[in-house]
């Protein structure tokens, strides 16, 4: 019988040492157990890696207690967890902690954490007897789980028995009690009453769809190869989300358990309710869903995640981190929305939940369904490898046509469309249309971040970097125009290289001004404003959306954030303020995002009876993301997409990693950054492109300095190599930071 344990220490840079597993504990622990221990004389968190006969380490120390009883990560987590540490070039021990909700990883944290004790089995008289004589305190305290058998907390248990800590530690040592921390919690859930919805008789593209599902999940009985991943390419509307109601239907028929990722819960409160409405209920299709929103309280997490622990849930909905959902005998994964970068975590371990769903679908033998109206150019890029198969529903479910995009060029708006604030007259005019019929109004205002390309307002030519194509960031400071990928340098030019127009270093329309404009142009309008400001208040974007829904409000003025999964009936107009702020930001991406941006933005609009009409303001109207997104054409879009992405080695040609450095001090900063770099460089095989190092998009951000170094390989193994060698010779000067991003999304 294994009575020790190897754990690693959460925040310890991985630190594993042993432990002597305390008899009580024994029939308890398992490999993935969270566990506190001491070290030093420091309460730690860690994971079980391994359970051990025998330990050489000398004094070695019993492990405190379990975080929780149930919480373990089971053989298929740590495998994935070994996996996301490798591919993500990330510690293990931080991979392990994202895994699980905070309030499960055993740290403290804001709310009541609650040492329950209780008795690992009921004791002898004699023995009983013999303690109390030797030792009252700990005879008082068994003698009150005579009388009381059930676990208590600590405080309580001492109190009553006026005993001290030193008690039960020796009982705990003796093996004759055990130690759990739990967290009470406060808030429950109200139980809603959710009745079946009516389910649709499928149309010919879903049987098919369909079909090709059921035949996987079938096959997946009998064999015990996963299936390659599926990527369900269907137009918005097409009827997606009755395709992924049928194969989870399929899938808990055969008595298994399903995940659902989407982007982003509190914007896709229609899609919840669609999946609990048809599973979340007592009759024969009920399984019971737990929603994983990220705007629970920690409590409320921790409750979601027990149900599907326990099995009393087999559906999981959640955003990014539910791809860790516990769920049991997994049969069926499916990421709506696949090419959404909120997937991507953005801090330690900064993985991307679509491409870890499919590795544990890999792992679960689990079917995995990307879902998208404008995939993903890596995931359709893996169809065409052969990598996912390829299911298309490429007609509206209601029948109805796409609507029309119209594209407003700035360029002939002049000067008049700068004085207005950013509206032309053709979408002037279509919003007085719309108000005048009582139908409302969506328009999109992105903001100009961080950075400032240099847009020529005459003809709308745009300073590229000649390597990798990306547009050029202008650093006001010294007056410099740099590439944010491979550090490229130029002066900015005087006049436009293109039309020799001098105006060329003036900025183009203040988005902020936009709302100002809509108010003085249409004072009577009902205005209302959703972003990322206006909208942390928990709750605040169900109550806008209901108020929008409710016809209150005539028009809604948000960040892309609104173009996700949203239906709404009375909306015939949706406009695009200003198309260029995304097409030519510093990003190999950005074609791609405005791409996707206007074919999820053409789906908003006219979904009721009416015809909707998309208005796309921009310099630069011949652009192929703008015009394959009106011509609704996928198809084109990708081919242009790819071969540009080919010719400059961008991903997924390449594999890429950046390397972020940051600190208080500039010069430190700064020489740490010119260090790295320059070690990379030696260490690189010919096959790695390593940049300069180049100060970042956003050059501080916290009182830091922030500087990076982007790597790029055809082969993801030696990249990683790389990387970890680096890291590991590597020392830094206090204060300076290097994190590290595999696969990035976000370059700034
Ligand atoms: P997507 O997820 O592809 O954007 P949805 O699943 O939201 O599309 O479907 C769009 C609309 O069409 C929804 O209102 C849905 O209820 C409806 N719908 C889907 N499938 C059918 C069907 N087979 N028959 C009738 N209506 C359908
Ligand atoms: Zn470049």
């Amino acid at each position: 019988m294994p009575s020790f344990a190897r754990i690693l220490i959460d925040r310890s840079e991985g630190r594993k040492l042993d432990y002597s597993v305390p008899s009580a504990l024994l029939d308890q622990v398992t490999i993935g157990s969270r566990v506190i221990v001491m070290v030093r004389n420091r309460r730690a968190v860690g994971t079980i890696l391994e359970l051990l006969d025998h330990s050489v380490v000398p004094g070695i120390r019993p492990l405190v207690a379990l975080v929780g009883e149930e919480t373990s990560l089971p053989p298929v987590m740590m495998r994935l967890a070994n996996w996301m540490a490798d591919y993500y070039c990330a510690p293990i021990a931080a991979v392990m902690r994202s895994m699980l909700p905070p309030m499960m990883r055993g740290e403290t944290i804001a709310g009541r954490k609650v040492r329950m004790v209780s008795l690992v089995q009921r004791i002898e008289v004699e023995e009983l007897q013999r303690i109390e004589k030797s030792a009252p305190k700990q005879g008082a305290i068994l003698k009150h789980f005579e009388k009381f058998p059930d676990p208590i907390a600590s405080q309580e248990l001492l109190s009553r028995c006026a005993a001290s800590e030193s008690s039960l530690k020796a009982l705990m040592e003796a093996g004759l009690i055990r130690i759990v921390l739990e967290r009470r919690t406060g808030g429950q859930f109200e139980a809603e009453e959710i009745l079946p919805g009516k389910i649709p008789k499928l149309n010919a593209d879903q049987q098919v769809v369909v079909g090709t599902l059921e035949h996987a999940l079938n096959d997946l009985e009998t064999n015990a190869m996963a299936p390659s991943p599926y990527l369900l390419h269907g137009v918005t509307g097409s009827g997606k989300t009755e395709v992924y109601l049928r194969a989870l239907a399929r899938t808990l028929e055969s008595g298994k358990s399903g995940l659902v990722l989407v982007p982003e819960i509190a914007l896709t409160p229609q899609t919840v309710e669609r999946f609990r409405s048809r599973f979340d209920h007592a009759g024969k299709e009920g399984a019971g869903v737990a929603v994983l929103h990220s705007h629970l309280t920690d409590a409320e997490r921790r409750e979601e995640w027990m149900r599907l622990q326990r099995g009393d849930a087999r559906i999981a909905i959640g955003a990014r981190s539910a791809v860790f959902a516990p769920l049991q005998n997994l049969g069926i994964i499916i990421v709506d929305e696949e090419h959404e970068n909120t997937y991507k975590q953005e801090e330690t371990p900064r993985y991307h939940a679509r491409d870890v769903a499919v590795m544990r679908g890999r792992l679960e033998g689990a079917l995995v369904i990307l879902g998208s109206a404008t995939p993903s150019v890596e995931s359709f890029q893996n169809v065409q490898r052969g990598k996912y198969n390829l299911l298309e529903l490429p007609r509206r479910a209601d029948g109805q046509l796409m609507p029309l995009i119209r594209v407003v060029d700035l360029r002939l708006q002049g000067k008049r469309a700068k004085s207005e604030g950013g509206l032309s007259a053709p979408l002037q005019m279509a919003m007085t249309k719309r108000l005048e019929a009582g139908q409302q109004t969506i328009l999109f205002l992105n903001r100009r971040g961080y950075s400032t390309s240099l847009l020529c307002q005459q003809c709308g030519h745009v300073c590229r970097c000649p390597n990798c194509s990306l547009s050029l960031t202008l650093h006001r400071a010294d007056n410099r125009l740099a590439c944010h990928l491979c550090g490229h340098g130029a002066k900015p030019p005087e006049r436009c290289p293109e039309c020799k127009d001098p105006d060329i270093q003036h900025s183009g329309i203040g988005t902020q001004r936009v709302e100002e404009t809509i108010r003085r142009l249409f004072p009577k309008a009902r205005l209302a404003r959703m972003d990322a400001d206006t909208m942390s208040r928990r709750g605040s974007y169900a109550e806008v959306l209901g108020k929008f829904r409710a016809r209150q409000i005539d028009i809604l003025l948000g960040t892309q954030m609104i173009a996700k999964g949203l239906d709404f009936p009375n909306v015939t107009l949706v406009g695009i303020i200003n198309a260029d702020i995304g097409l030519h930001s510093p990003d190999f991406r950005a074609g791609e995002r405005t791409f996707q941006l206007l074919t999820q933005v053409a789906g908003r609009a006219g979904r009721g009876e009416t015809e909707g009409e998309v208005i796309v303001q921009t310099f630069s109207p011949a652009s192929p993301s703008i015009q394959h997104a009106r011509h609704h054409d996928y198809a084109g879009f990708f081919e242009q997409e790819i071969s540009f992405r080919e010719a400059f080695r961008h991903p997924p040609f390449t594999r890429m990693v950046l390397i972020q450095i940051r600190g208080v001090s500039l010069e430190k900063t700064t020489r740490s950054a010119g260090h790295i770099a320059a070690i990379f460089r030696k260490k690189a095989p010919a096959s790695v492109e390593v940049s300069e190092a180049f100060p970042a998009p956003l050059e501080r951000s916290h009182g830091q300095y922030r500087f990076h170094v982007t790597l790029k390989s055809k082969s993801g193994i030696v990249l990683a190599r790389l990387v970890r060698d680096v890291s590991l010779e590597l020392k830094l000067p206090e204060g300076v930071i290097m994190t590290i991003d595999v696969d990035p999304y976000s370059l700034v």
